[in-house]
């Protein structure tokens, strides 16, 4: 037995989408170090390199680099193969790419809308198609883990698209688990508050946004990309083996409504 053959997720074969930056590379990285198989994706390979330089080895076999757009069916589809193929298999896909346009709502165009549902939406439905296919059609049992977001459930003006992609993303997932319930095929998601990554680097890395921000998080601290790579190692793990269809909240408290600590109602 090798070292790395006792490992928490040795032997699995995982995708996880958009894991250029931010979640998603923390995820490979953690998944890597507990002994998994990753497919890596993001737009351009190039963009991957250097992640996959750094992956701890997996138990057996390599991990691999699945380059394509998310937004784009004919992309999705031939990530999906490849990783399919490559790998001779999955255990769980990792939705997790993810993006948001600003926009005063009266202003937004039918493009940047669509382009968010693209990605946020279409993607993981084209994603989830093709692993669940494969499940079925080799009667396997299988793991769909959706990146969402606090904005799942609460609003975000000037981010309708957002909003509105998250918001679907929580029915994908409960449609989805109804659906595959019975065939051992589990899907459920993690819902991030705000974390510490790269898109948010304008209020995490200065002091003064720092504090202004923390005070509306009832932990009063983003999140740390580690804490939500837990969170899918529970979901992805057999700890949650009878967990389907569900949204896992890590977001510090933010969805408690923050507003609500000192009483100010009644
Ligand atoms: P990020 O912008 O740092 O990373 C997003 C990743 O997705 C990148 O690797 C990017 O290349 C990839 N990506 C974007 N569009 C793509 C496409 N069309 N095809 C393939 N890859 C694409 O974002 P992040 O903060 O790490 O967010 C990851 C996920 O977590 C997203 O779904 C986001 O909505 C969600 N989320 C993040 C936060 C946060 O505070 N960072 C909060 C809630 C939810």
């Amino acid at each position: 037995m090798t070292e790395n053959s006792s490992k928490r997720f040795a032997n699995k074969k995982i995708l996880i989408t958009g894991a250029s930056q931010g979640i998603g590379e923390d995820a490979a990285l953690y998944f890597a170090r507990e002994g998994a198989q990753v497919a890596i994706n993001a737009r351009k390979a190039e963009k991957l390199e250097p992640l996959l330089k750094k992956l701890a080895k997996p138990a057996a076999g390599e991990h691999l680099i699945v380059a394509g757009d998310m937004s784009v069916e004919e992309d999705v589809d031939r990530v999906m193969k490849e990783a399919l193929d490559g790998f001779g298999g999955l255990d769980v896909l990792i939705c997790n790419a993810g993006m948001q346009i600003e926009c005063p709502s009266e202003d937004i165009t039918f493009k940047d809308f669509n382009a968010v549902m693209a990605v946020n939406v279409t993607g993981v439905v084209l994603c989830a198609r093709a692993a669940l296919k494969y499940w079925r059609e080799n009667e396997r049992e299988g793991n769909i883990i959706i990146n969402s977001s606090v904005h799942q459930q609460v609003p975000k003006p000037h981010y309708l698209g957002y909003s509105a992609s998250k918001g679907a993303v929580g029915n994908i997932v409960r449609t989805l688990a109804l659906e595959y319930a019975r065939y051992g095929i589990r899907v459920n998601a993690v819902a991030p508050g705000a974390i510490v990554t790269p898109i948010n680097d304008a209020w995490t890395k200065d002091p003064e946004k720092y504090d202004a921000t923390a005070k509306h998080i009832p932990m009063r601290r983003p999140g740390e990309c580690r804490e939500i790579s837990d969170a899918m190692a529970f979901l992805a793990s057999k700890e949650s083996s009878y967990i389907t269809g569900q949204t896992l909240f890590v977001d510090g408290g933010l969805t408690l409504y923050a507003d609500f600590e000192q009483n100010w109602s009644s």
